[in-house]
């Protein structure tokens, strides 16, 4: 087989490939192919790139992004292995980029090299996303409300917050159509409209499970399309009657409240003893006062069953009943809440 002539150029070759020399096979061969222009279309509004008909997100740099377009418009011979490319990136102009690529691989094993040149041309247009959230596109409201109350402004906003996390967590996840269209503020909550039921669905679980929220949902039909009947669902979520820090009228007892769902916990403030009560139970309770409102105290001294303060206003020295929860020894400063006739210690 030494140095037999190859049939195609005549020259003596130690190698065959194919039945033909080394250079004579590689003229047969197209190892990788590029068109010369390359379309893509990214969403001016959002970033993300359009794939055949669908669109998807893109957090990539711009000539990263380039590299990936280009990688996929490739053609490589599937007889090639051990193939690598390297892209050489040039732009004179924001919205073209030429690239030099270079395609090496082993064919038959034979070392091949190709050089091409493609252009890749960026288009602008508005996805799929963008143009219904512009265009005031929802699936769903959520309606913000408390149970026989007004939610007040702290509570709105963490609701918002909240909806805000589950928007933003859903779209990480893929959910194109996680977007807040509109936010409406009413005397009686805030209602938010979503892009994406299944979002909404999401929030409306975590509402329940953070703040102890109930919820009912309604249907409405909001048309068709491609002859299906499109539905938007209306959640209205409604805070709990009692939030934690309530202070509460309970018969003769006053409780401030840790938390409130199915069940409404918190402590007896006088005694400082656990309370716990289903929540369908205190419809009629009164608030009488809230946390926010507890000053410091300065604890005198302590007895076994009594703790002796000083009124931060009068500056006279009470005595009340030692709750349950406090380990003072005297001298130090506490919370308290003073109402009418009675001054109770809060937990620290
Ligand atoms: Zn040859
Ligand atoms: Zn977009």
């Amino acid at each position: 087989m030494n140095n037999v002539p190859c049939p195609v150029c005549g020259r003596p070759t130690e190698q065959h490939i194919d039945g033909r020399c080394r250079d004579c096979f590689l003229k047969t061969v197209t190892l990788a192919s590029i068109p010369l222009v390359i379309r893509t279309n990214i969403c001016p509004m959002c970033g993300s790139v359009k794939k055949g008909k669908h669109w998807e997100d893109q957090n990539a740099e711009m000539e990263d992004l380039i590299h990936g377009v280009i990688e996929q418009a490739l053609n490589i011979d599937s007889q090639a292995s051990d193939v690598s490319t390297s892209i050489a990136l040039t732009n004179s102009n924001p919205v073209i980029y030429r690239a030099h690529i270079t395609v090496t691989a082993n064919i038959k094993g034979v070392r091949a090299e190709s050089r091409l040149n493609t252009e890749v041309r960026i288009s602008k247009e508005t996805c799929d996303a963008c143009s219904r959230m512009a265009g005031g596109y929802y699936e769903a409201v959520v309606q913000i409300r408390a149970e026989g109350r007004f939610p007040d402004e702290h509570e709105q906003q963490q609701m918002v917050e909240l909806v805000d996390e589950v928007v933003e967590r859903q779209k990480q996840r893929g959910d194109r159509l996680a977007f807040i269209t509109n936010a409406q503020e009413l005397p009686e909550g805030t209602d938010i409209y979503l892009g994406s039921n299944s979002t909404a669905r999401q929030a409306v679980r975590l509402a329940v499970e953070r703040f102890g929220c109930r919820y009912s949902e309604s249907p409405s039909l909001a048309g068709k399309r491609d002859g299906k009947d499109i539905y938007r669902i209306t959640y209205s979520l409604r805070l709990p009657r009692l939030v934690p820090g309530d202070i509460i009228k309970v018969g003769e007892d006053t409780v401030l409240v840790n938390r409130s769902a199915k069940m409404t916990t918190g402590i007896y403030l006088e005694s400082g003893l656990e309370f716990s009560e289903h929540t369908d139970r205190l419809k009629d309770v009164k608030k009488v006062a809230d946390v926010d409102e507890a000053e410091n105290a300065v604890v005198i001294s302590v007895e076994p069953d009594t703790v002796q303060v000083m009124h931060p206003s009068t500056f006279k020295q009470v005595t009340i009943i030692k709750p349950a929860h406090f380990r003072g020894t005297g001298g130090e400063d506490v919370r308290v809440i003073l109402m009418e006739d009675s001054f109770f210690i809060l937990p620290s």
